[in-house]
């Protein structure tokens, strides 16, 4: 009876053609304990209420119905690896534990393969992607948040507010990068970053931990890093951020001198655009703070951890960078992995958006004069790796894994808006 109520919800979530609802049914306001802004752009603010609204009801009658509480508090955590396709985590598990090894994305109990194109493009692109992974509806590349019709889409971070969950972003790019916007933004482009800023800043994101500083910052503040703050002045979103009680952090020693138990709302800026690296903080150290804030919410928490400059390495056809990125994602997981087993209610995901690069790889060294290496694997084994004739974003297949409360659901081959309806699943039993 409850899957089918929650098989109906999300039948209506997805059935959203967001303007057909009637706007003309009044929301009552205690059902929002964080009610959606309005768009700063010109798209129509209600679309998203009314959706939020489809969701919600149902929620009420199952609550009448649903079992005891749980033990403990409910979480989704859902790793992005940007580029991260089939062999850039084998590349990375030969680099880091041989042929035989196992990195801990891939140790999961659930494994599925993603399809990834966007509304109007085999090959994706990140913003089309995340806007898949992020509100279960495929768009046109550059869209963020929205239909190719650019009317709103609401996102499983919106969803997880409106549940009373705390929320979190957190990536080695510019926060206000495609992956980490698709979530908290609607903008049908993700160039116009400054936007994109102020957006994500009045969704009160709780954590947000990443890179991008001059997106945040008024012109003349330098802020932390060379290069100057962007937005016009008297906009600067960090001492905006900071009026509204966010602790604001600028280096790994400040982000660990954090205490959790005082630390509500955090926004980290480590660097003027994508983080350097060697990332610091590092991507475990940015995800473990970002669940102890996180996880203090006896309602629940949401937060999405994107590897994103493996995407960027994959375009530079950098295998080097791919493996350690990936290999610093896969530690990353570790922590979420590691929250898991006391917290048996988290739902763990790991996928990419899609694959970048057309990598291969071959042991003997005689593929494609585009070939990368040797690299050697723990036993001195040497391997190396082949590029695509056409340099960027393919169209294959990804690699989805997961684990805890409808994993399940994870596995056979699926576009990547099942991952957002597994989340929401997860989300709406409780
Ligand atoms: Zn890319």
């Amino acid at each position: 009876m409850r899957k089918l109520l929650i098989f109906f919800i999300i039948l209506l979530l997805s059935s959203c053609a967001l303007p057909e609802i009637s706007p003309t049914q009044p929301l009552p306001s205690q059902d929002f304990p964080t009610a959606l802004p309005a768009a700063t752009n010109t798209l129509p603010p209600t679309e998203t209420l009314e959706t939020t609204e489809a969701v919600i009801t149902p929620k009420a009658t199952e609550a009448a119905t649903s079992t005891p509480a749980p033990e403990t508090s409910p979480g989704i955590i859902l790793f992005i690896g940007d580029g991260m396709g089939t062999i850039q985590r084998q590349a990375a598990t030969w680099l880091g534990l041989g042929e035989n090894g196992v990195l801990a994305m891939d140790a999961m109990p659930v494994r599925g393969s993603a399809i990834t194109s966007s509304a109007n493009n085999e090959v994706t692109d990140s913003a089309a992607a995340s806007t898949a992974l992020a509100t279960g509806q495929l768009t046109n590349n550059q869209f963020l948040g929205v239909n190719s019709q650019k009317e709103l889409l609401v996102t499983i971070l919106e969803l997880a507010q409106n549940q009373g969950w705390s929320v979190g972003l957190v990536t080695t790019t510019q926060l206000t990068h495609a992956t980490p916007a698709a979530f908290a933004v609607h903008h049908p482009s993700r160039d116009d970053t400054l936007i994109i800023a102020r957006q994500m800043m009045e969704k009160q994101v709780d954590v947000l931990l990443g890179g991008g500083e001059d997106d945040f910052f008024s012109r003349g503040e330098d802020g932390c890093f060379t290069g100057n703050g962007r937005q016009p002045k008297g906009a600067d979103l960090v001492a905006l951020a900071i009026g509204e009680g966010y602790s604001y952090v600028c280096s790994a020693e400040q982000l660990a001198a954090l205490e959790p138990s005082q630390t509500n709302r955090v926004l980290g800026l480590f660097a003027g655009g994508g983080m350097e690296s060697p990332y610091s903080p590092t991507l475990s150290e940015m995800t473990q703070t970002a669940i102890d804030i996180l996880s203090q919410d006896p309602d629940g928490f949401f937060l999405m951890v994107e590897g994103g400059q493996i995407d960027w390495a994959g375009h530079d056809r950098d295998a080097e960078k791919i493996i350690q990125d990936t290999l610093s994602l896969d530690a990353a997981v570790t922590i979420g992995q590691t929250y898991a087993l006391g917290h048996p209610e988290t739902l763990v995901i790991v996928t990419a958006d899609h694959e970048t690069g057309g990598m291969k790889l071959n042991k003997d060294g005689a593929g494609s004069l585009l070939q990368d290496g040797p690299f050697l694997m723990p036993d001195g084994t040497a391997f190396w790796v082949d590029w695509n004739l056409i340099k960027g974003h393919t169209s294959q297949l990804i690699p989805v894994t997961a684990q805890g409360p409808f994993s399940e659901n994870l596995s056979g081959e699926f576009p990547l808006t099942k991952i957002f309806e597994t989340m929401t699943l997860m989300l709406f039993s409780h």
